[in-house]
């Protein structure tokens, strides 16, 4: 009997059998626009292989007015069919099934021939569209149903519409969006005339053997968004024209929710789609921080959906199915949800990756080939670049030590996960120490490595990571270090912190919460960010706001840099951590030169005129500096080490570096 018999369970769909409840959700990777499309199979080649019931490609575009972006990837040619013919062949190689996404970007193409409903500006978008005539709207139609005959002629098992999160059909259900008064607009049947017929056009062109998933979004929050009725309403009428199964989108991108950051509580939003389940007559698909099989086999077990959709959870480990079946879910690599190299990437044009699995979109350049020659390698230092070392090198076949002074591994990760909302940080500290035991690196904890410990081995890695930099402040010895306050030290009622990038942000959040963290109370949660329910507000902003709870401390956040506080923040996220802190009267300044700590307070000069801020505690987060001592004292001894992470280069350290470094090293020893 597996653990998860109801994420296991097949999913009869009448033409074709899913073999389990696991949808992996669409994707934007880069892959496709590098060309190579042997890269692109491979991708999703691996995820097949490791057992997920059906992949959904990322959107393609039907036209280059539709595209995402300019020069976004479509099925426009009989080339571009031979290539997708790679991918589809590649999957059913391993007996898995694989749709395409079909995205029309409407007023979010990031382009100037953008087309919607109305002449409507998105606020993330600098492009004003063109409203389509009736003649726009049905080449619009038009395009999406051959990009369907495309794809399957590309040998797709399928297509998803993409009819949420704001795009072009989503444009067309709500007044936000839809000014007109003909047949596509006014009344709701007739703005919900477009993702319909788009359904029953499709369906029409590729019979009835061919799955139709169609993204229906249940929460829009943005104000004048769907109202409940509406959602059902447009759920039956889509089922009626021929979709096969109906998957759930939350939010469209312009909302200020957060909808997938690590900070939202894992299955916030499954309420939603267990309320549409009695409605309609075809499976629906949940989604959104669900990133392990327990939480998935929780949500299906209570009946919340008929399946579960994870998309990021994919890039973590591609054998995210198989390794639960196999009984072995704890060593299932967990997305934590920081958008790091995923999203983040995607957004500033990169190909995506995964900050805890660098070969995610790199599976034919990084591999973890068996060792020509086994070798033994020592390890110093247990934070993210060590242990991603010592992991790789063991799965190699070398014989690994790993040193590390702190009694346990993870070094910073545990500063990390003391974070309120960064509570998924456990998770990947667990992973590590379940990986380090089972592919058998040997742990020396509790002991500085010192020159001597590592003069037998073959590899020395030197992964010894940061220390503070001191920021050379008259009377800083009354201050803290981020490293005290995040272990617990006590903190006065008013704190100032210097420095606002990561860390400052990270003791920020951590000093204006009390008691538990929202992100592990979901109806805190949803008052903090003012979400409420869509049957009762039109879209599910909650009337009266944001109503988060008052500020455990009054926080001063500061820097030297005269610009805004956080911008150097995740692309994706750091509009999240600035909002959250500004909700709890945070007082973000730039611009600040530091005079004293005195028993006043901190002094400083803004504008050229001192004040002093009058605060119990002052925090240093003012960067960190690699720790080199082991480096340096291997050098004189005439030892050759790597030197990987923060002990490398400190500046801009991040998890996703020293994994990045850690893998990459450890694949060429
Ligand atoms: P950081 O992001 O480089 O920020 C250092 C801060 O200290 C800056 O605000 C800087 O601003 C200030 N500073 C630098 N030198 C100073 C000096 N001599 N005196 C006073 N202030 C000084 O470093 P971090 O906050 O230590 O974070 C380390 C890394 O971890 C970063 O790369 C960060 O991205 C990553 N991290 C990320 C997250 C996340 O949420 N993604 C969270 C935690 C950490 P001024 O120079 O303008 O004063
Ligand atoms: Fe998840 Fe972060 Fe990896 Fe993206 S980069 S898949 S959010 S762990």
């Amino acid at each position: 009997m597996t653990t998860f018999p109801h994420l296991l369970a097949p999913l009869d769909l009448g033409h074709v059998t899913l073999k389990n409840r696991v949808l992996m959700g669409s994707m934007h990777t880069g892959l496709e626009e590098t060309g190579d499309w042997g890269r692109v199979a491979a991708f999703y080649a691996a995820r097949a292989a490791g057992g997920v019931g059906l992949i959904v490609t990322g959107g393609m575009a039907p036209n280059r007015e539709g595209g995402v972006f300019p020069g976004a990837a479509g099925l426009f040619s009989d080339a571009d069919i031979r290539n997708h013919r790679q991918v589809t062949d590649r999957v059913h190689d391993h007996d898995g099934r694989i749709a395409m996404q079909i995205l029309h970007a409407g007023r979010y193409a990031y382009g100037k021939e953008c087309v919607a409903p109305s002449a409507v500006k998105s606020p993330i978008s600098p492009f004003v569209p063109t409203a389509l005539d009736e003649a726009g709207i049905e080449k619009q139609i038009a395009d999406i149903v051959t990009a369907a005959t495309r794809a399957q002629e590309a040998g797709y098992d399928g297509v998803e519409i993409m009819g949420s999160e704001g795009y072009f059909l989503n444009q067309f259900l709500v007044r936000h969006t839809n000014r007109r008064e003909d047949l596509w607009g006014g009344a709701f049947e007739n703005r919900a005339r477009l993702p319909v017929e788009v359904v029953r056009r499709v369906r029409a062109a590729v019979g009835p053997e061919f799955i139709i998933i169609y993204r229906i979004s249940l929460i829009d929050l943005v104000p004048d968004g769907s109202t409940w009725d509406e959602v059902v309403w447009l759920a039956r009428a889509i089922a009626a024209a021929g979709a096969t199964i109906l998957n759930t989108g939350i939010g469209w991108h312009e909302a200020r929710v957060p909808t997938i950051a690590t900070s939202v509580p894992r299955a916030a939003f499954t309420w939603l789609t267990a309320r549409l389940r009695p409605e309609v007559s075809i499976p629906v698909i949940t989604s959104n921080r669900i990133n392990t099989p327990a939480v998935a086999e929780a949500v299906l077990a209570a009946g919340q959906a008929d399946m579960v959709s994870m998309a990021r959870p994919f890039l973590a480990d591609a054998d995210f199915v198989a390794k639960a079946a196999a009984g072995r879910a704890d060593e299932i690599a967990p997305c934590i949800a920081c958008n790091q190299a995923c999203l983040d990437h995607t957004f500033s044009g990169k190909l995506t990756s995964c900050l805890v699995n660098p070969r995610a979109c790199h599976e034919t350049e990084l591999t973890y080939a068996p060792a020509a020659v086994v070798k033994r390698v020592a390890v110093v230092g247990a934070g993210p670049a060590g242990m991603m070392t010592a992991i790789v090198a063991a799965t190699r076949g070398h014989d690994v030590t790993l040193f590390d002074r702190a009694a346990r591994v993870g070094g910073q990760l545990h500063l990390a996960a003391s974070v309120p909302g960064k509570e998924e940080f456990r998770g990947l500290i667990d992973w590590f120490a379940t990986m380090l035991d089972k592919t058998g690196v040997a742990l020396r904890l509790g002991q500085q490595a010192e020159v001597t410990d590592l003069s037998g081995f073959d590899e020395v890695v030197v992964a010894t990571g940061v220390v503070p930099r001191d920021p050379e402040i008259a009377g800083q010895d009354r201050a803290l270090s981020y490293i005290d306050v995040l272990k617990g030290a006590p903190v006065g009622p008013r704190v100032a912190i210097i420095g606002a990038g990561g860390i400052g942000f990270d003791v920020a959040e951590f000093l204006v919460h009390h008691g538990v963290s929202p992100t592990e109370d979901a109806a805190l949660w949803f008052r903090e960010w003012g979400v409420g329910d869509p049957a009762v507000v039109a879209g599910g902003l909650a009337a009266e706001g944001p109503r988060p709870d008052a500020p455990a401390r009054e926080v001063w956040l500061l820097q030297r840099k005269a610009e805004k506080p956080g911008r150097k923040l995740g692309k994706t996220t750091g509009w999240i951590h600035r909002a959250a802190l500004a909700m709890k009267g945070v007082r973000m300044l730039g611009g600040v030169t530091y005079k004293a700590i005195t028993e006043d307070g901190l002094v400083v000069a803004r504008d050229g005129v001192d004040e002093v801020l009058p605060v119990d505690t002052v925090v240093l987060c003012a960067g960190q500096l690699p720790d080199r001592g082991l480096a340096d004292a291997l050098t004189a001894a005439g030892i050759a080490a790597h030197v990987i992470g923060g002990a490398d280069v400190a500046a801009e350290l991040d998890a996703k570096r020293a994994i990045d470094q850690g893998a990459r090293l450890a694949a060429r020893l």
